[in-house]
């Protein structure tokens, strides 16, 4: 293929995008095959000569689509959202004709800035103290493990980096059973080990105790373990919890502990004024992260962290060798050196065309409305004889079961298998429940209200 024919037939792939996304609502959500059906379609090796574009194009009309699970469709109700508004979707289209590779300022110097000032664009609708600058990452996971490897060098005295963990003291990490695996996945990374993150109870809202954390740090440094930090959350992903973030990081202070907040979620919903009673104290936090790939509507990847004193993350991950220099510049922002791969996707971006196109305000009120619309959605549920809410809604996300606890799993099947709505499970308090989250860019109330009809048809 060359330019020219990337020309016809990106505009032949901008037509496939704009009839596959209208017509959504005609597919099942979720993808109806059986493992190992796409391998059989494909053929064993890669083929010795080229091939023309039409046939490439064909076979991708027939193989990919019908064995996806469709993420943008309006009736996905289940994880979390990862919007990709049609704006962000274009900036994606111009990054990937671009191709760059925005791993130093020098090799992308608008990519860099527009980053630096995306980041202040999205700090300032989200409500947070001005004292923040921050970065992009490619997903949460990414800003948890680099707050947890910062954590881990400043309890050390920078030293982790250097001399490897083996002669060093034990570290804690301290955070409740409703944070995110991928706070023990970077723990496990990071060498502190999943054993040395405290799990602290919670109370009946599903909140971290503030108390049981100042216990479990006394307790810790008693035996001679280094507390290194605190992780709370804003939006747990199984069922919403939210750690009263002042509270705990008074805690934390005290013990003089870094503390990030993983608000991957609920983040979103903070550019509402209304909700940032949820994460109030936030700004006192050293770390944040949230997910404009999730609820907000910038294509993934895209999870932003904040950061309260960059200087920190950056001593941690940090390093410039002298290939990586850029000449006359040392005091250059460079973003790799906040994350923890070298090479960095444009992905400001697309943060930049969805934040104009939609306005925040157009954001808000998509955001209000989901919120709404599952508040009205749980409490129909809950008039139904059938069903419970087990947990009610946390902005636009609730949990809920059958009353006969053992057919809860079988009905889940029911629905994704009638495929007009996307639903998945999480336990909580030992038992098997549903989950329904509202917040797919384009889903309408009518979407929503088809969950009641597929609740009544199949039960
Ligand atoms: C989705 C989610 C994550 C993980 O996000 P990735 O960007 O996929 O790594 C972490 N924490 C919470 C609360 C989440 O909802």
């Amino acid at each position: 293929m060359n330019l020219n024919e990337l020309r016809t037939w990106s505009k032949r792939a901008a037509d496939w995008v704009h009839d596959y996304r209208s017509g959504l609502r005609d597919r099942p959500v979720r993808a109806n095959v059986a493992p190992g059906e796409v391998i059989a379609a494909l053929p064993p090796m890669a083929p010795e000569t080229p091939e023309p574009m039409e046939e490439i194009f064909r076979d991708f009309k027939n193989i990919i689509p019908p064995a996806m699970t469709h993420w943008q469709h309006p009736r996905f109700f289940a994880y979390f959202p990862a919007n990709a508004a049609p704006a962000s979707v274009l900036a994606e289209q111009l990054i990937s004709g671009m191709a760059v590779q925005a791993m130093l300022w020098e090799t992308a110097p608008a990519a860099t800035e527009l980053e630096q000032v995306m980041v202040i664009w999205l700090r300032e609708a989200l409500g947070l103290a001005d004292s923040f600058a921050g970065t992009i990452h490619d997903s949460a996971t990414t800003a948890t493990l680099s707050a947890i490897l910062t954590m881990r060098e400043r309890a050390l005295g920078w030293q982790g980096n250097q001399k490897g963990l083996s002669t060093l003291p034990t570290l804690r990490i301290y955070a409740s059973e409703q944070t995110h695996s991928s706070i023990d996945k970077s723990a496990r990374i990071a060498g502190i080990g999943q054993d040395n993150i405290c799990k602290i109870a919670t109370d009946a809202t599903l909140s971290m105790r503030p108390e049981a954390l100042d216990a479990a740090i006394r307790q810790d440094k008693s035996n001679n373990f280094v507390p290194a930090g605190v992780i709370l959350c804003t939006g747990g992903t199984s069922v919403g919890a939210m750690d009263r973030i002042a509270e705990c990081i008074a805690v934390a202070r005290a013990h003089d502990l870094y503390v990030h907040v993983d608000a991957a979620w609920a983040g979103s919903a903070m550019i509402c004024p209304e909700f940032r009673d949820l994460w109030a104290g936030v700004d006192d936090a050293d770390s944040v992260v949230f997910n404009p790939h999730k609820w907000l509507g910038a294509q993934f990847d895209c999870a932003v962290q904040f950061l309260r004193d960059p200087a920190e993350q950056v001593r941690t991950l940090g390093l410039r060798p002298e290939y990586l220099r850029t000449l006359g510049q040392d005091e250059i922002t460079n973003f790799n050196e906040w994350t923890v791969p070298l090479g960095r996707r444009f992905r400001a971006l697309k943060l930049w065309f969805l934040l104009r196109a939609y306005g925040l305000e157009g954001l808000r009120t998509r955001i209000r409305n989901h919120v709404a619309w599952s508040r009205e959605l749980a409490r129909d549920i809950a008039q139904m004889p059938d069903f419970e809410i087990v947990t009610g809604p946390i902005l636009s996300l609730f949990t809920f079961a059958w009353k006969n606890d053992a057919q809860t799993e079988q009905l889940l099947r029911r629905i994704n298998n009638d495929g007009r709505i996307y639903l998945t499970q999480t336990r909580h308090d030992g038992r098997f429940v549903i989950r329904v989250q509202v917040g797919q860019f384009d889903c309408t109330r009518a979407d929503v209200r088809v969950v009641l009809d597929v609740l009544r048809d199949l039960t």
